[in-house]
């Protein structure tokens, strides 16, 4: 993806041939994620799979494969509205352990597990996965 905003937490991604991570997608939203992107005339009902199919979780839907809002030439169509976890993969929470580790589906995730993480980085990654746990509590 295409990087443009840079007054946010968020990991940067210089791979611009590449929208791996935007295929088959299950990115979880939260109700903040939620309401940013109906602020912007979507309707949660067309752009995430019913939750009673992702375990009481609203998801990011596909298309064909592709994330719904993944246009035709690889680019995010809601860049500066893209749910967190977006923003912050590939790094990821392992509920196992309650790391926060590189996705291993990241095309490049040798080249991020060389670079070093923020604090503020880390500590939104995890608060994200606080968020989500914390709105879904049947799960
Ligand atoms: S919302 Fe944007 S960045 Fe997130 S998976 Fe979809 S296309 Fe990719
Ligand atoms: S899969 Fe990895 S390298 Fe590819 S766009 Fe996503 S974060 Fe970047």
């Amino acid at each position: 993806m295409i990087d443009m905003d840079d007054n946010e937490v968020k990991v940067k991604c210089g791979f611009r041939d590449c929208h791996k991570c935007c295929l088959n997608t299950e990115m979880l939203l939260s109700s903040e994620d939620l309401e940013r992107i109906e602020a912007k005339g979507f309707n949660r009902e067309e752009f995430c799979l019913d939750p009673k199919q992702a375990d009481g979780f609203w998801q990011l839907r596909n298309v064909d494969g592709r994330c719904f809002f993944l246009n035709k030439e690889g680019q995010c169509t809601i860049y500066y509205d893209r749910p967190m976890g977006c923003r912050l993969y590939p790094l990821i929470l392992t509920l196992d352990t309650n790391e926060v580790i590189i996705d291993d589906d990241c095309r490049e995730m040798e080249w991020f597990g060389k670079q070093t993480y923020q604090r503020d980085q880390v500590i939104s990654v995890q608060s994200l996965v606080s968020r989500l746990l914390l709105e879904n509590p049947d799960y």
